[in-house]
């Protein structure tokens, strides 16, 4: 099997549909080597603030969709962002990433934008800054980026327009080519722009998932957060009863990326976390290199549920860090401190 220089859909397809597992072994080990020879074995972290669960959207997947009158909504104080911001600092992390769910209101889109400045002052600029807020207008994602955010997270989801017509309401909000647009507009403003998919969604294929990788790497972003779809029984998909991905499936997943797009940002994600307790550090040995643990005051977390059987609930910031930290000692990962950890695949426009 062909696993240096892969670029076809047929070399894709290899990958993900191999079942040996001394097979699967070779493929997330060389993505592993490749990850080393290009950008170093050091993994990243990015203390992860879940600002609010507000959202304007009805994904048909989501916990905290608009229409599920079941959750507790909540945003965080100025202070609390603040608190858990130099928490986050005062442990050594290089990055914030600031998770929300999706409103463009203008006295919040405002709000986002002096809770980036005030982080970016308090900490003389060390902090660096991912949003994932969704889709805005480009004018807020120049202001925010303006602000002091360099990097932005915004997941396609599924790169089959198809399939996204079936995980999302039908309706302009819900625009798979407003998504693709959001996405070049990040690019085009200068942040390092992240995209992903799910993996293992009702009605996806293999060959979809080879597609969203094809996508991923045509779109040309520097980093990618991918993780197993998981359900909520709160949930219109969720109703359809549960579908469990394998883990085997999600590192193929970001072995196959890795070979295909050796030098960007790849995240081991919280859900990878949920199918195994050793997901991520798995996901870091089959080519990941980005880890963003929670520093979510404990007293919301339960609120911030896009999935259910979210780890750590229970846990406030010190807990998770020490947890993980515990977990990458064991085995054998280095944590690159006090560094932003940015994309190696970013060059910075002249
Ligand atoms: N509102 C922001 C952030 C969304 S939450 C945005 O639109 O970008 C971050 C990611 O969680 C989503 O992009 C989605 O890929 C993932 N997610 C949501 N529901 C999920 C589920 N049920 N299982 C797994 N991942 C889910």
């Amino acid at each position: 099997m062909k696993l240096r220089d892969i670029s076809t859909k047929e070399e894709i397809l290899a990958i993900l549909e191999e079942q040996n597992p001394g097979n699967i072994e070779k493929i997330t080990q060389e993505a592993y080597n490749v990850k080393v020879e290009n950008i170093g074995s050091k993994i990243f972290l990015r203390g992860l603030i879940e600002l609010s669960n507000r959202c304007c959207k009805n994904c048909l997947y989501c916990g905290i969709r608009h229409d599920n009158k079941n959750v507790f909504r909540y945003d965080l104080t100025d202070d609390q962002v603040i608190e858990s911001a130099l928490f986050a600092r005062d442990a050594g992390y290089g990055s914030l990433v600031l998770q929300a769910g999706e409103r463009t209101a203008r006295p919040y889109t405002a709000r986002v934008t002096r809770l980036v400045k005030r982080i970016k002052e308090l900490t003389n600029g060390e902090m660096g800054i991912t949003l994932s807020l969704g889709e805005q207008r480009r004018e807020i994602f120049e202001e925010w980026f303006a602000a002091g955010a360099h990097r932005y997270l915004l997941r396609i989801e599924s790169s089959n327009p198809y399939l996204y017509s079936r995980i999302h309401p039908k309706n302009a909000l819900h625009s798979w080519d407003r998504r693709v647009q959001a996405i070049l507009d990040l690019k085009d403003i200068g942040y390092q722009t992240g995209t992903g998919v799910m993996i293992g969604l009702p009605y996806q294929t293999i060959p979809d998932l080879a597609d969203d990788l094809l996508f991923i790497k045509n779109i040309g972003v520097h980093m990618v957060g991918m993780g197993p779809y998981l359900t909520h029984s709160d949930t219109p998909l969720g109703h359809l009863g549960v579908t469990s991905t394998s883990l085997d499936l999600t590192l193929k997943m970001v072995a196959a990326l890795r070979l295909l797009m050796p030098k960007i940002n790849i995240a081991a994600t919280t859900a990878m976390q949920v199918i195994d307790p050793y997901g991520r550090e798995k996901a870091v040995m089959a080519g990941a290199n980005i880890i963003m643990p929670n520093m979510t005051i404990t007293e919301v977390r339960e609120n911030y549920q896009i999935y259910e059987n979210k780890p750590g609930i229970k846990d406030d910031a010190a807990l998770s860090k020490s947890k993980l930290e515990e977990n990458l000692k064991k085995m054998g990962i280095e944590i690159g401190w006090r560094e932003w950890g940015d994309s190696r695949a970013f060059v910075k426009k002249a």
